[in-house]
């Protein structure tokens, strides 16, 4: 059983994704690696493919004039893209626009600290290195990873690659300390601070630690699988408690069925990636009458069902 970080409230319904949020109060508190492969990696197909080409180049000479707007203005562009192609690559919220919006703002961030922040810049290109000798290693060739969300999917590896445990272990220890100083610098520059979820160091972690993980799991023998997933800490398990009392709401952004936990304050939709107050009553539309739960600090609402739009002032609960 989990509990939330932030309210300290047990997990008790399934989780739709491996971003795990919490019933009570829809704070971003776990990261499910058991869902997370499930879902498998989504790959952005080849319009993103063409639009990365075309941008890589430019993103080469921003970098070389040390231009951090430019860099991060590019690297908007090309993330827009991959979050269009691949929403289920990252937070079910990513489909809400201030979210969103709030996350390329963090993540465009990450990948300019990735080009420019000479530290960042030294370990990830001794990762790289440790990558290259990898694939020497195996002796055949595995083109580029894939430039996701956190670029660890390893692209176009034929099903029955398997890659040296020794080699394969110095890219994971590459990487975890590649990620740690990644994560560190972001933390000195203000970008964890824009995370659109409220997050921890060690969260954040997580989730980088098991996308890694998640990519490279297939290619690996069953001795480094094992002793990875150990290392990691990915092999821990959810535990079934007994369902609980269940109220029904409507998300005030779209309409969706929410099922949620006696007591919850705010919940996540998955359907629309809204935050919604459930903690009072729902709120009657003055045009249909049709009741939902409005989004948490919205100071106007739209009705899911008619499109009525309320100016008026309600009350949100706390
Ligand atoms: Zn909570
Ligand atoms: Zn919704
Ligand atoms: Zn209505």
């Amino acid at each position: 059983m989990v509990r939330c970080h932030s309210c300290g409230g047990p997990k008790l319904l399934p989780s739709p994704s491996a971003y795990v949020y919490c019933d009570y109060c829809g704070a971003l508190s776990d990261w499910d690696f058991g869902a997370a492969c499930a879902k498998g990696n989504a790959l952005p197909g080849p319009a993103y493919e063409a639009l990365h080409r075309r941008l890589a180049p430019l993103i080469r000479a921003a970098v070389q004039y040390q231009d951090v707007a430019r860099c991060k203005a590019l690297y908007g562009e090309l993330f827009t893209q991959h979050i269009y192609y691949c929403p289920s690559s990252y937070s079910p919220r990513i489909v809400e626009p201030s979210y969103r919006a709030q996350y390329l703002d963090y993540f465009t961030d990450i990948m300019t600290l990735r080009e420019i922040e000479p530290n960042v810049v030294r370990h990830t290109q001794w990762l790289d290195q440790r990558i290259r000798e990898l694939r020497q290693a195996q002796a055949m060739q595995v083109p580029a990873l894939a430039l996701g969300p956190f670029r660890f999917a390893v692209l176009g590896a034929p099903m029955n690659a398997q890659f040296p445990d020794q080699a394969f272990w110095n890219v994971y220890t590459a990487f975890r300390a590649q990620y740690r100083v990644q994560l560190q610098a972001a933390e000195a520059h203000g970008a964890l601070a824009k995370y659109p979820d409220d997050v921890s160091f060690e969260l954040l972690e997580r989730i980088g630690i098991s996308t890694f993980v998640q990519g490279w799991l297939p290619f690996i023998s069953p001795a480094a699988q094992s002793a990875l997933l150990h290392d990691a800490k990915l092999n821990d398990s959810y535990v079934d408690v007994s369902p609980p009392a269940l109220q029904l709401r409507r998300c005030g952004g779209c309409g969706e069925r929410l099922d949620v936990v006696t007591g919850a304050r705010q919940v996540i939709c998955f359907r629309c990636g809204n935050k919604v107050d459930v903690q009072g009553a729902e709120f009657p539309c003055p045009g249909c009458g049709g009741p939902s739960s409005v989004p948490h600090r919205a100071t106007a609402h739209t009705c899911p069902f008619c499109g009525l739009r309320s100016e008026r002032a309600f009350s949100w609960g706390s």
